[in-house]
């Protein structure tokens, strides 16, 4: 029997799944070493656009992604105070779905075709003379193998490894998330904007909505002593419904800083190459940053398919959607700037050219990213 060659995947998230399912067993053996205790994602929603929802189906996995999903019909830009700036209802080959990241997750998991090994956080990588790499853990582990793929996110071990470029670059707002129940069917998605401070509603399913809030702070500025819940009551209290319901009735609340990176090539360093966040970590102003991880998964695959397991495939994977999620990263920050003004004047001129921008420009402008097709690209 032929020896199958060994892949190492650092990162049990969305990229690192993704890219064991696209490209299963039957060649190689891989191995996923995840640093937490469990495989398993944090309690927050998940925006999954069209472009990704494509590389679902051609992984078998579209109609139980949308059998937990909720669809996005409608979404609305607003103001604080409930007026409405812009209406668009997204129309693609696909639909626009909100998931629960938990429901996700263990969706690419089940029976994902690789050994999964938690309490394995990567530590160090080398390069061995037989072109293999050797991995150190933290538990003290060593292992060599074929090729490894850091899938490690935004604090990627293996991008410091390979590219070096140091610590994420924070973007001067943080940001809170929570997943509810509500009474209510609020039925569309929205996203609201004030002073340096926004809201995002989206549906998951079955009455049951995710939001997220930003506001221009200091990098993760503690929220003690009055909490998380009284201090984005104390944000958002007076802002449209059904805003404060929904914040006051959330369990668990999740605050995360914002930060990217400046998008480089050099993805790969020997048989070592990056994915999703590693790759190119990004703010979700689009809500790309997961969806982009399922394109560059599925497109390492290909490459590794076509060109063997090596420099050309990761290259090509590399030529292939390094464009693309650079124009994301950027586009995204320049929301982020757009939907964080603080100035009364700048916020009149934004709300303006939201107003008057019509819809059909606004989706005409974004379909750039919504209509793309990896599954059809020629690798
Ligand atoms: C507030 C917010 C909202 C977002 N909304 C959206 C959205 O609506 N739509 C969208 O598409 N994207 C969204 N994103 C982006 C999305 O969450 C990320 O782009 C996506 O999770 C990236 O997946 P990944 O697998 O590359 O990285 P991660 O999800 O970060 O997974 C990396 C995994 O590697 C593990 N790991 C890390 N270091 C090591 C190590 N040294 N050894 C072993 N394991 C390690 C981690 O524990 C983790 O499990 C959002 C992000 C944020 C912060």
């Amino acid at each position: 029997m032929r020896h199958k060659k060994q892949i190492a995947i650092i990162g049990g998230g969305i990229a690192g799944l993704t890219f064991a399912r696209s490209l299963g067993n039957e060649m190689y053996e891989l191995h996923i070493f995840e640093k937490k205790e469990a495989f398993g994602e944090v309690g927050a929603a998940i925006s999954v656009f069209p472009n990704a929802l494509c590389v679902m189906e051609a992984l078998g996995l579209l109609p139980e992604v949308l059998a937990n999903s909720g669809a996005m019909q409608k979404v609305y830009l607003k103001t604080d105070k409930g007026a409405i700036l812009s209406r668009s209802e997204p129309r693609y080959e696909y639909p626009t779905v909100c998931i629960h990241r938990a429901d996700l997750h263990r969706i690419l998991l089940q029976n994902v075709p690789a050994q999964l090994y938690t309490h394995h956080a990567l530590s160090d990588i080398s390069h061995l003379e037989n072109g293999q790499v050797a991995l150190r853990f933290e538990n003290g582990e060593t292992r060599n193998f074929d090729a490894v793929i850091g899938a490690d996110g935004i604090h990627s071990v293996v991008r410091q490894h390979i590219i070096n470029d140091g610590k994420p670059i924070f973007r001067g707002y943080n940001v809170w998330r929570g997943v509810v129940a509500t009474r209510f069917d609020i039925g569309y998605g929205s996203e609201t904007h004030g002073n340096g401070k926004r809201v995002g509603i989206v549906p998951v399913k079955d009455g049951v909505y995710g939001w997220w809030a930003t506001c221009n702070e200091d990098f993760m500025q503690s929220d003690e002593p009055e909490g998380s819940k009284n201090k984005l009551l104390r944000l958002f209290g007076d802002w449209h419904d059904p805003i404060p319901e929904l914040m006051a009735n959330t369990e668990h609340i999740i605050k995360n800083a914002l930060a990217d990176r400046e998008p480089v090539r050099g993805w790969s360093k020997g048989q070592a190459t990056l994915l999703g966040d590693a790759a190119h970590p990004t703010t979700p102003n689009l809500g790309q940053g997961g969806c982009m991880a399922m394109e560059g998964a599925y497109t390492l695959a290909k490459a590794i398919e076509r060109y063997g397991l090596g420099s050309q495939a990761f290259q090509r994977y590399e030529d292939l959607h390094f464009p693309r999620a650079k124009r994301i990263v950027l586009e995204s920050r320049r929301l982020g700037v757009v939907g964080q003004l603080s100035q009364p004047l700048l916020i009149a001129l934004r709300n303006l050219a939201f107003r008057c921008t019509p819809s059909s420009l606004a989706m005409k402008l974004m379909s750039k990213y919504f209509e793309y097709r990896v599954t059809k690209l020629e690798v």
